[in-house]
């Protein structure tokens, strides 16, 4: 361990979601991701860090398509006993006046950067159900899953006797351990104010979201009816973040420190969040990612080299094939170009963009010239994201040789198909994606982006050199005039530059896949992300 880390300042980072790996599948998307990865990073690089999480017994539903090509959801038991150690602690929440008991397990193989776990799923519990699934609900249930996290967690740390300089809320789901902060220096005879004050000192926060309903909010009655106060009063609770309780809200006022996830949402979330006075500042660190977990070092090797980028890319591209074939039973055409598309199934993300100008677009897929391959779920609940998801099979099935839809979407899909695909595609509604850590994953492998300028891809696009944008930043209150844009622009670009290079120009494909690695293998890893928190966050 390197000396100077250790007079670094202690972390304890909260999140909902974890992602890890297939054993450890406690995530629905990206958030999950990134603290994965951060995770990963901590331990790789020596940080002082402990992630605090929630032992999902369910995880996030096992999204499937049936026989008519709709989506359902299906859950499954988990089962950790090999991959997690028992603390012999266990901590109690009070929840809706029922006392509820927490076990914290810790996950064996982070050994230097400990991720603990809270379960209550014990016998004896009433609320066993709460750490059930991720996101399984919202309101009440929700409220008891976030007191679970945030007051279970601060309280485990107490019981395992951690030190903590600095606590992270990953997203404002964790806002409830800065209550837990507040009630106990109350307790030693702070008054509010006083406490208030000093807990926002020991507090940093990324917020993700810049969709405005995102932003989870609960009516202050729900919150003191659930007791997530913790002794504060009403009138207490609207002077953090108002009524409705906007959790983000109160976690920019309860952090002495924030951050957004890339530069482009910095300026977004600064806007967003404008009108709230009383706020911490909102600095931007861009998210970067594990190259160990999503990057295939001998890619890596070959940029740096200069030589064999295409056929160890080629490689990568035949074991996607060879996936889908085992998964879907159809098999792409190695020769030809394969665009990856895996997204959240959600409007603003327009998953059925490329295919909005069928009479542009179907010749190609006819012959097999473009081939896509789309993977994505929606929250269990929502039945518009559902729809998108089942257009997307039912564009499959019209053209079952060239499109492809993969169900459950996964981390093995997601490193997949940002090892294997040609290019990587987003469209989203700019400004309304984050960061986008799936296109680092696919730049680093060699995979080029194809992307609006929206999340990271502002910061690294070089056009035409190691990738390629379109829609030129635009923006527009109308969303017929926004989508028509990008429509033309992803054709324009798609049609007269990325499928002529392919096949016409192998050897400028080559350049490109090089200067899109060397790009961004370091300026979007974990090491570099790690290095701002500390820099920007954490430092006291
Ligand atoms: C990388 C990854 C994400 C995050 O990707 P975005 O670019 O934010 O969409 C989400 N889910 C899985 C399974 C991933 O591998």
């Amino acid at each position: 361990m390197p000396n100077n880390k250790k007079t670094l300042p202690r972390v304890a980072y909260f999140c909902m979601e974890y992602g890890l790996d297939n054993q450890f599948k406690a995530y629905a998307g990206g958030l999950g991701i990134l603290a994965g990865d951060y995770m990963k990073g901590a331990r790789e690089y020596h940080y002082p860090i402990v992630g605090i999480g929630i032992r999902w017994k369910q995880g996030y539903t096992d999204q499937l398509i049936d026989k008519q090509g709709q989506p359902y959801d299906t859950y499954h038991n988990y089962n950790y006993d090999e991959i997690m150690e028992d603390t012999g602690m266990t901590v109690n929440v009070q929840v809706r006046g029922r006392n509820v008991a927490c076990k914290v397990w810790k996950l064996d193989r982070f050994d230097n950067a400990p991720l603990y776990l809270l379960d209550t799923d014990v016998p004896g519990n009433e609320d066993g159900w709460i750490t059930g699934q991720l996101y399984g609900w919202f309101g009440e249930e929700r409220i008891a899953q976030e007191m679970v996290l945030g007051v279970g967690g601060v309280r485990a740390l107490r019981a395992l006797g951690i030190d903590v300089d600095v606590y992270h809320f990953n997203e404002g789901h964790a806002l409830f351990a800065g209550f837990e902060l507040m009630r106990e220096k109350m307790e030693d005879g702070m008054t509010f104010d006083e406490a208030w004050t000093a807990s926002r000192n020991q507090i940093v926060f990324t917020t993700h979201t810049p969709v405005i309903q995102g932003n989870e909010s609960h009516p202050v009655d729900r919150l003191m009816y659930m007791g997530a106060n913790l002794g504060m009063k009403p009138s207490q609770l609207r002077r953090l973040a108002g009524d409705p309780f906007n959790m983000t809200v109160g976690a920019l006022r309860l952090s002495r420190k924030s951050n957004a996830v890339a530069k482009l949402h910095g300026e977004t979330a600064n806007k967003m969040w404008e009108h709230i006075h009383g706020r911490s500042e909102i600095t931007a660190i861009t998210n970067g990612i594990h190259l160990g977990t999503w990057v295939d070092s001998a890619m890596i090797k070959a940029a740096e080299a200069g030589k064999g980028l295409w056929d160890t890319h080629l490689k990568n591209k035949k074991a996607l094939i060879k996936f889908i074939k085992e998964r879907n039973g159809v098999e792409l055409d190695a020769d030809k170009l394969i665009i990856g598309f895996a997204r959240r199934a959600v409007p603003y993300k327009r998953s059925d963009l490329i295919f909005s100008k069928p009479e542009l677009i179907a010749p190609y897929l006819h012959d097999g010239k473009i081939q896509i391959v789309f993977s994505g779920r929606a929250h269990p609940l929502d039945d518009r994201g559902k729809e998108i998801a089942a257009n997307l099979v039912a564009m499959s099935r019209k053209y079952p040789k060239a499109v492809v839809f993969l169900e459950n979407y996964d981390m093995s899909i997601g490193a997949a198909l940002t090892r294997g695909a040609d290019v990587w595609l987003n469209n989203p509604r700019r400004p309304k994606e984050a960061s986008g850590t799936s296109g680092m994953k696919a730049a680093m492998n060699g995979v080029l982006n194809l992307s609006i300028l929206d999340g990271w891809w502002p910061e690294a696009c070089q056009h035409g050199v190691n990738g390629w944008q379109f829609g030129d930043g635009f923006e527009s209150d109308s969303e017929t005039e926004l989508d028509n844009n990008d429509r033309d622009a992803l054709y324009k670009v798609l049609l007269e530059e990325v499928a002529p290079t392919y096949y016409d120009n192998r050897k400028k494909w080559e350049e490109m896949m090089r200067a899109s690695i060397i790009s961004t293998k370091e300026a979007f890893g974990v090491k570099r992300m790690l290095e701002e928190y500390y820099e920007l966050l954490y430092k006291i």
